[in-house]
């Protein structure tokens, strides 16, 4: 959060047009501070805010000019605890899963700040297919994996890796929890859209609890 709040004062955001300096902040506080409120990305015009992202969070998300470099930086405006961190995104054909937030095994020799991300994502899947609303969702949901994965101790992820791989109770729990973290950081309106591991029925009722979003 305070990075990008900063960022807001650095001489390279000042020295931008008007025009833009104006749209950044009213989606700064958008995005940062009523994370819950912005119901449709689809309705932005991509390339503004896209340039405007950039800004915001100009080492974050790598490589620029990628098909999911802007849900990955609009997803990363749900969470500002991952604001300082940098995610990679990386195609690949041969995986078993359409997304992945993968666990780097080398930031056992980083301090958490600097942990490193990789969303992995297989080239020519659903995920290209989608809206942006429903891929900010889907980024959203493995930014929830970083979360996590950021909270725990290197040595605590072999254990999780070891659940996560043999027991099927404890990777639809871990996922479910994702998604109601997820909702948490905003992402509710985009979940409507696109529900991954809770039912629309359960999306709903979550975010009626949580008193949020005005549902
Ligand atoms: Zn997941």
């Amino acid at each position: 959060m305070s990075c990008s709040r900063n960022s807001l004062f650095s001489p390279a955001y000042l020295s931008i047009s008007l025009g833009l300096l104006a749209f950044s902040l009213q989606l700064s506080s958008e995005v940062l501070a009523q994370q819950h409120q912005v119901k449709d990305y689809t309705l932005y015009d991509k390339q503004t805010i896209l340039d405007s992202l950039r800004l915001l969070y100009p080492k974050q998300v790598t490589p620029s000019e990628v098909l999911h470099e802007l849900p990955a930086l609009l997803a990363l405006g749900h969470y500002p605890q991952l604001a300082n961190n940098s995610i990679k995104i990386k195609y690949k054909k041969n995986v078993r899963y359409p997304i992945t937030a993968s666990y780097a095994f080398t930031n056992v020799f980083r301090f958490r700040k600097k942990h490193k991300y990789i969303l992995l994502i297989k080239p020519g899947s659903f995920v290209d297919r989608i809206n942006l609303n429903q891929q900010v969702a889907l980024i959203g949901h493995e930014m929830a994996h970083f979360v996590y994965y950021r909270k725990r101790p290197a040595i605590g992820m072999i254990p999780w890796a070891f659940s996560y791989v043999f027991s099927k109770k404890f990777r639809r729990n871990f996922e479910r929890e994702a998604d109601y973290f997820a909702i948490d950081q905003g992402l509710g309106w985009q979940y409507l859209e696109m529900s991954i591991y809770l039912s629309k029925t359960e999306v709903v009722d979550y975010i009626r609890k949580t008193g949020l979003y005005g549902y």
